[in-house]
């Protein structure tokens, strides 16, 4: 008797009685029973439930190998009648509902698809990539409706990831303070953003005071909409590099004009400086320098740009009542400089100034949503093979979101 409860011990098998155990095909098969309180239960609500059949007898549940052989738990399956999800299969404490595999087994595949690679995983568990993603999505699931990632949030990122070059994009949301993935999902659109602002309520949505994001009105209408106490912070990152696409159209414009009129040296000298005009000032190597010197030289319009472009970046380095006087002097420098593309952004920066100022003022930028977004993107490419959209959110929410179960019996 002693002997048979070290097997239960073996497969982490705590509300379960072992009734047998045998060697079948190379494999150990463990057959148990469910302790008296843990039989004829609902396995959605837990609820006792009276026994209607059963089922279709017993079955087997893949459990952590036992050495260098495979292992399984052999039970019988009955049916139980619930009043609120009708007939369906008891729960057993062993294994979650609808899965082929015990906790156990699914908990450390789940550790493992968070820390390795697909293909070590599912060579190491003796498993395909497939199933390592079923796993992955209900070890998720049952995580996040045990905790409330929603609760208490007060600063928010929202941003938009393309996976799979942009087949498909995905939105998601960052709690500023904890540094955690707290929601992601298919879609970058109105109706996506609203799902979540549904999800948190409407209690929840008027307790948020921090919105950041770029200028998609995707994101910044419903929010202002929903979170009537939500201040909007549009990412610096974003402000800048419209500067610099602005900067970009008028050097190629520039260019365009020498190359026509057949001065190639001066369209070779352009075209070489567009590393110059991109990068920090301060940054700049000596022949990047004598680059800008010499456009200053030849070429005032793409010069005047190039200065434009950097005079933006300062009102992110000083305090906020300097920051305003700045964003005042550029702006009409912008709108007076007869360069198309700054007019039109500064017309731009006009309409977003609440934001970009609110973005100075609570210092907020997107930066940890991106860093998130980077190792979303890590997992995507990690995780080719877990194929569904589903499995790579469940991925990062067991990875960035800190739903990861501890390794069985530690
Ligand atoms: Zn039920």
């Amino acid at each position: 008797m002693r002997g048979i409860r070290v097997w239960a011990r073996l497969l982490g098998l705590l509300c379960a009685v072992v009734e047998d155990v045998f060697l079948d095909d190379e494999a150990v098969v463990v057959c148990v029973r469910p302790r008296a309180r843990e039989r004829g239960r609902c396995p959605l609500c837990r609820r006792r439930c009276p026994r209607e059949d059963c089922g279709d007898g017993r079955r087997r549940w893949r459990a952590l190998d036992l050495g260098t052989i495979k292992a399984f738990v052999e039970a019988e399956a009955p049916r139980v009648n619930c009043k609120r999800h009708g007939v369906i299969v008891a729960a057993v404490p062993w294994a979650r509902h609808d899965s082929w595999f015990t906790r156990g087994f699914e908990d450390q595949c789940a550790w493992l698809a968070v820390n390795t690679s697909a293909t070590a995983v599912a060579q190491l568990m003796r498993t395909t990539w497939r199933a390592v993603g079923g796993i992955c999505r209900r070890v998720a699931d049952e995580a996040r409706a045990q905790r409330d990632l929603l609760a208490g949030l007060k600063r928010l990122g929202f941003d938009e990831i393309s996976v799979r070059k942009g087949q498909s994009y995905l939105t998601v949301v960052v709690d500023h303070d904890s540094g955690r993935l707290v929601w992601a999902a298919p879609g970058r659109d109105r109706k996506t953003v609203e799902k979540f602002l549904d999800l948190l309520g409407e209690e929840r949505c008027a307790q948020v005071e921090l919105v950041s994001c770029d200028m998609a009105e995707w994101i910044t209408r419903p929010v202002a909409e929903r979170c009537p106490n939500a201040e909007v912070c549009l990412d610096p990152f974003h402000v800048i590099k419209l500067a610099t696409d602005a900067l970009d159209e008028i050097r190629r414009e520039v260019w365009n004009e020498a190359r026509k009129a057949g001065e190639t040296a001066l369209a070779k000298d352009l075209k070489g400086a567009r590393f110059a005009l991109w990068k920090n000032p301060e940054r700049l190597t000596v022949r990047q320098k004598l680059k800008l010197a010499r456009i200053k030289q030849v070429n005032d319009p793409l010069y005047r740009a190039y200065l434009l472009s950097q005079q933006l970046r300062p009102i992110y380095r000083v305090p906020y009542e300097q920051a305003t006087e700045l964003l005042d002097a550029w702006l009409s420098w912008a709108q007076r400089c007869r360069l198309k593309p700054f007019v039109k952004l500064a017309r731009t920066i006009r309409a977003q100034r609440p934001g970009i100022e609110a973005a100075i003022k609570n210092k907020l930028s997107n930066a940890r949503v991106e860093q998130i977004n980077t190792q979303i993107r890590l997992i995507t490419r990690r995780g080719f093979g877990y194929h569904s959209q589903e499995a790579v959110i469940a991925l990062a929410m067991l990875n960035l979101g800190g739903l990861c179960p501890p390794l069985p019996g530690r």
